[in-house]
């Protein structure tokens, strides 16, 4: 992608591009800081704001060859389950919630098939319709949400309101397009007024995005937003803690987290951050 178009794109995200003071006379975007000694990238500005995070540039890339460990995340099995925000529980890989049986072994058309049908929580009797997830499904890079809105509720498909639209330019910007990529969410129907998913909705749709990570076979999965987060990797921490370090889906994949694109609408002085997480995986992908 040439330099006027990557500027045009970040200017319609809102982030900051920044110029060397010595090329100030002919500007161009300078993408996100990055240390080329340590490889580690600083999201959000140039080499003297203060480091928000980062992780290895090469650890990423051996991580998607498969032939580098990842940071395991903070013990799950300490964390509460009962109270208000916990994570849903694990549940085994090989089984699924899911209303008519397991889905593990299930192709395309038939998890497509079950999930529209399910009835295995609540959320059945308030949703327009489920949203099952788009994109190729033989993607590189594969991206986890948290619900469906009430965009996404009345179309079926992911990511298609204004947030949608956010993550769609931030994708451009890095030279990939909703068409490469599998988007999906934590769960396939809307909980009523946007409402966090519970614990026991998030338990009882994992089978059905455990079937599609299993069909995708992504080399990545970025994260976006604390509700997938959480639930991807069974942890409560917060976006901030625990963005910047690489973890691993319990099916290998390796995933990074970022902040979800409706959040960003809200703070948007963060878009910065996770422009350079984008930027750090396209970066990855491409080797
Ligand atoms: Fe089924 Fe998931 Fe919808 Fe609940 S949210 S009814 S488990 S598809």
């Amino acid at each position: 992608m040439d330099r006027a178009r990557r500027q045009a794109y970040l200017e319609a995200l809102g982030v900051r591009a920044w110029v060397r003071r010595d090329r100030a006379a002919s500007p161009e975007v300078v993408e996100p800081a990055e240390d080329l000694e340590s490889g580690m990238v600083t999201p959000g500005g140039p080499p003297s704001a203060p480091a928000g995070g980062g992780f290895p540039a090469d650890m990423l890339r051996a991580a998607l060859r498969g032939d580098a460990p990842v940071a395991p995340i903070e013990a799950p099995a300490e964390m509460p389950r009962d109270e208000p925000g916990a994570v849903a529980a694990p549940q085994a890989l090989s089984s699924g919630g899911a209303a008519g049986g397991d889905p593990s072994d299930l192709d395309w058309p038939a998890l497509a098939d079950m999930v529209a049908g399910c009835r295995a929580c609540e959320l059945h009797r308030s949703r327009t319709r489920t949203v099952f997830g788009t994109g190729a499904q033989d993607a590189e890079l594969m991206i986890v949400g948290e619900a469906p809105g009430a965009d996404e509720d009345r179309l079926g498909e992911p990511f298609v309101g204004r947030a949608g639209q956010l993550l769609g330019a931030m994708l451009h910007a890095v030279g990939l397009t909703r068409q490469q990529v599998y988007i999906s969410n934590i769960l396939k129907c809307r909980p009523p007024g946007n409402r966090n998913p519970s614990a026991e909705e998030a338990a009882a749709c994992q089978g059905y995005l455990d079937r599609q990570i299993a069909l995708v076979q992504p080399s990545l999965i970025l994260s976006v937003g604390a509700i997938s987060a959480h639930n991807l990797l069974a942890t409560d921490l917060p976006v901030g803690k625990l963005r910047g370090r690489l973890h691993r889906h319990p099916r290998g994949v390796p995933v990074v987290v970022t902040y979800h694109p409706a959040y960003l609408l809200r703070r948007p002085e963060e878009k910065a951050k996770s422009w350079a997480d984008l930027q750090q995986v396209a970066r990855a992908l491409r080797g």
